[in-house]
């Protein structure tokens, strides 16, 4: 593997697991929002803090695992979904982390490929594009990942062929080892929302903890791997591949320019885990709501 054609082949097989995700305040939950933002004050300029309350935020996410993966019913098959914490970092710092009831106040909506992909062939203009909304599980703001479920029929139902085949957004597995240096990879990503998956060939640098790296004001502890790959803001949460199709890292920062940092693929290997257990355990005893999942640190 490692042929361009072979990578090819991988981004097509692999862009049907990825997602677009936009995070917007609830319905008159603004004014609340707002007052956390300034309590927690992790973005220190007013104007910048009041734009980041008043609208939507928007980053990638992957399918890590489903919950009925295994048969073909499509029709109770939920997937898990993960993606960076840092899209509601206006309303936590390591003083005053994530919680349940700061979560609570965002309504998390996602869109696959397909169902963009049906809109844009149908013409439909972009007034038309309908989220569905997405539970947000788990959280782990010390290792910056969100976890949210989907329902597979709910993103099905703009319209009849949307979401083809009995496991149309294939699990992206994730490596539970430290990727090797100077390893081929490629970053899986959608960065606007109007225009298709993308994808962009890198190299894996070197990897180190976050304290090394910066200021830290949102309490990071953590393993970043370092690439050299491209990267614009609002692909955070965007999966990186190595030749077998392994996520060896989530897109965390470094936008903008031709080195970006990644989340290491061993702590999105531990809540992947913790994670698909926990909604199997939550559906087996008929628990309706998956918000007794809910961890953050
Ligand atoms: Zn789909």
């Amino acid at each position: 593997m490692g042929e361009p054609n072979e990578w090819r082949a991988r981004f097509d097989g692999a862009k049907h697991s990825v997602v677009y995700i936009q995070f917007a305040p609830l319905p008159g939950m603004a004014n609340e929002i707002q007052r956390l933002a300034d309590r927690v004050r992790s973005i220190e300029d007013e104007q910048e803090r009041r734009l980041a309350v008043r609208s939507p935020s928007t980053c990638v996410g992957f399918v890590h695992s489903s919950t009925n993966g295994d048969d073909d019913d499509a029709a109770a098959c939920h997937l898990n979904v993960m993606t960076t914490a840092h899209a509601l970092k206006h309303v936590y710092s390591w003083a005053d982390p994530l919680t349940i009831e700061k979560a609570r106040l965002f309504r998390a909506s996602v869109v696959c490929y397909h169902r963009e992909e049906a809109r844009r062939l149908s013409r439909l203009p972009e007034e038309s594009r309908r989220y569905v909304e997405a539970k947000i599980t788990a959280s782990s703001w010390a290792h910056d990942i969100l976890l949210l479920t989907v329902g597979v029929e709910a993103l099905r139902s703009f319209h009849a062929e949307v979401c083809p085949g009995p496991h149309p957004h294939p699990a992206l597995p994730v490596a539970p080892k430290m990727p090797r240096k100077a390893m081929r990879c490629m970053l899986l990503t959608w960065p606007e929302v109007d225009g298709p998956p993308r994808d962009a060939m890198g190299w894996t640098s070197c990897s180190r903890g976050v304290e090394m790296m910066s200021t830290n004001h949102l309490g990071y502890r953590m393993i970043l791997v370092e690439v050299d790959v491209d990267s614009v803001a609002g692909m955070s949460g965007a999966p990186l591949v190595d030749a077998d199709g392994m996520v060896i890292g989530m897109l965390h920062g470094g936008f903008g320019g031709t080195h970006s940092y990644f989340v290491a693929c061993p702590h999105l290997y531990q809540w992947a885990r913790q994670n698909r257990t926990r909604t199997r355990i939550v559906r087996r005893i008929g628990v309706a709501s998956s918000w007794a999942t809910f961890k953050a640190g």
